[in-house]
């Protein structure tokens, strides 16, 4: 079945909400005119949320449901949703009816405009203010800053993105609040507007304070990954080299104190320091040399190429773009 719009949304333990989110995003759907089809995927829910899904999909085949062995996280959820929405265009939001279905027809009119992604943001969010909205802002900042890439709300479920976009994505962790700046190093437009957000009424928060090291710990391997994934010993190899010469000159120093000022060198504590800093320098650099040689198994094995082509002119395409977007295809 032809589809424009695939929307989907990950269920863990939302049995309250999916019966008050069907009809609101079902009649906004309808609303828009496009060819649509929704995806649920229930993340390991106890409390039998895949039964309603169930009944649901049943009653109307444009209702895809996928269901997960055990709670994967929401993550997961959303990359198995990408993995196989059919649409051109690709909007997820929340179960939990914090997000507004009436607002998808704005999403939408953001991605006709020509952008690739539209982030929203929840500029009156409503959630706990020191556990969740505090931190949440620390964070945008944060993730603007490191990944270069403006916006006030990474968190935020609702989003939209036409699909090309997300062919070249692989996630882990909490990282699907990074897919706009994933997307916009792979060359996307980004935009964001600004959405309505509701408390929520059915269900519990399945995150708290708990989650922020995470979204940290992830920040980090995506600057990593951005800066220095096509040359880990840029990265590795500078931090050792400055290491082994931070050794040597303290090195010196420990010499210039046993000739200058009597001091003998086994007695003066530099010299652990300039041995400690020349062996972490080494190890540094060795690091890089690993990092490198696995970066070359990551990139050949896998036919990877360290670019992405939006399109060539009279160029047949090579064997390895090819591979590589059957690659996207079949992850
Ligand atoms: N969710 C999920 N797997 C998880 C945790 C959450 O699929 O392990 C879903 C959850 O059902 C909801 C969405 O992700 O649809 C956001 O979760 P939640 O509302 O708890 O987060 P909050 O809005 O408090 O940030
Ligand atoms: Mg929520």
């Amino acid at each position: 079945m032809s589809c424009r719009l695939s929307v989907i949304v990950p269920v863990y333990n939302e049995r309250g909400n999916l019966e008050l989110l069907l009809p609101s995003l079902q009649s906004v759907l309808r609303a828009s005119g496009e060819e649509y089809e929704i995806i649920f995927i229930d993340d390991g829910s106890t409390d039998g949320s895949a039964e309603v899904l169930e009944s649901m999909a049943a009653a109307d085949p444009r209702i895809k449901v996928v269901q997960f062995r055990r709670n994967f996280g929401q993550t997961a959820a959303l990359s198995a949703g990408f993995d196989i929405a059919a649409g051109e265009f690709v909007v997820t939001l929340d179960a939990d009816l914090q997000n507004d279905p009436e607002d998808i027809p704005a999403v939408l009119a953001g991605m006709r405009q020509g952008f690739d992604v539209v982030s929203c943001w929840r500029r009156d969010r409503k959630d706990a203010w020191l556990t969740r909205i505090l931190p949440s802002k620390a964070a945008n900042l944060l993730i603007s800053w490191i990944g270069g890439v403006r916006l006030h709300d990474y968190g935020c479920t609702l989003k939209g993105y036409r699909a090309e976009v997300l062919r070249h994505m692989q996630l882990y962790g909490e990282m699907h609040r990074f897919i706009p700046i994933y997307a916009s190093w792979a060359g996307a437009r980004v935009t964001e507007i600004a959405v309505k957000h509701h408390p929520r009424r059915h269900g519990s928060s399945k995150y708290g304070l708990g989650r922020t090291h995470r979204v940290l710990l992830d920040l980090i391997t995506v600057k990593l990954l951005s800066s220095y994934s096509t040359k880990p010993m840029y990265f590795f190899g500078g931090a050792g080299l400055l290491a082994c010469a931070a050794g040597v000159f303290f090195a010196g120093w420990t010499l210039f104190d046993k000739f200058f000022n009597g001091i003998k060198a086994h007695r003066n504590p530099l010299l652990l320091l300039a041995v400690f800093l020349f062996l972490l320098g080494v190890q540094f650099i060795l690091m890089g040399f690993v990092a490198e040689i696995m970066i070359r198994i990551y990139y050949e094995s896998r036919n990877k190429t360290p670019y992405l082509v939006r399109r060539t002119w009279n160029i047949p395409e090579p064997e390895a773009l090819r591979q590589n977007r059957a690659n996207d295809r079949n992850p």
